[in-house]
């Protein structure tokens, strides 16, 4: 399972470059396998639609069984909202998992990504949160977005919006201001290291005047969050 960063090969580790080149077969999302097109060359390809993981992780796990050496690609991290977990639930199950050597190759992942393009907006503690609730109840999602912002942790957002799914955007907005104040500051991350990237360095109040959608991760500062000029920094506490 390899994590290939958040897009360009410039943010591959050495590791997750070697994995790609020595694997003989490559199975991915399409866009996934896209941004890894230059290293992949003339390798066996099995790509599928996003919402396919299960299909996608059964190909991969009937390939390596059959002795092939498959690289499973993720964005960003395999491990962080990637296909690593399903692959040894899946392995597990099957009863696989002592026969078929598996190794997660960890990856640059959205949170970092889109906090260094930000400034340093992760210097003190901070929650990840995904907004989707296809695989998770909307309710546990709420819980822990209450409970987040109630202890001032940075939060860090992944799947914020998508075309069908945006009303939980603004609901997170609305519990964030329920303990933060409107000028918190918020970074808005699309397309991070990608070609098409675009930042945005807004707050509470004005973050929803701003493009927010599947290819963007979004960061709500902390109470001692603040603005350096065109940067975010949360202060560590250090002495100045
Ligand atoms: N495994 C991935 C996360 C997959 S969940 C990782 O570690 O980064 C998908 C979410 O990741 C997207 O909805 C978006 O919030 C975030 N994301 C993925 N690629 C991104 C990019 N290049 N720029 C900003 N956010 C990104």
């Amino acid at each position: 399972m390899v994590g290939i960063g958040p897009g360009g090969a410039a943010d591959m580790s050495p590791r997750t470059l070697q994995a790609l080149q020595t694997a003989g077969v490559i199975v991915g999302y399409k866009t996934y396998i896209d941004l890894v097109r230059d290293n992949i060359q003339g390798k066996e390809i099995i790509s599928t639609g996003m919402t396919r993981e299960k299909d996608r992780c059964a190909a991969a796990i009937e390939q390596a069984s059959a002795g092939r050496r498959v690289a499973v690609v993720s964005s960003g991290d395999p491990g962080v909202y990637g296909m690593a977990g399903l692959v040894l639930e899946m392995l597990d199950a099957s009863g696989k998992l002592d026969d078929v050597p598996v190794e997660v190759i960890p990856g640059i992942t959205s949170a970092t990504a889109a906090a260094a393009r930000l400034g340093a907006p992760l210097m003190h503690d901070f929650a990840v949160i995904s907004l989707s609730d296809l695989l998770t109840p909307w309710e546990t999602i709420e819980r822990r977005l209450e409970a987040a912002a109630g202890a001032d942790f940075v939060i860090v957002l992944y799947n914020p919006a998508s075309r069908k799914r945006n009303w939980q955007i603004n609901k997170a907005r609305e519990i964030f201001l329920t303990f933060k104040e409107p000028s918190t500051p918020v970074g808005i991350v699309k397309n991070a290291a990608r070609q098409d990237e675009e930042i945005y360095i807004t707050d509470l109040e004005n973050m929803l005047h701003h493009p927010i959608d599947m290819l963007t991760t979004v960061i709500v500062g902390n109470r001692s969050t603040r603005l350096a000029g065109g940067f975010i920094v949360t202060p560590r506490g250090y002495a100045l």
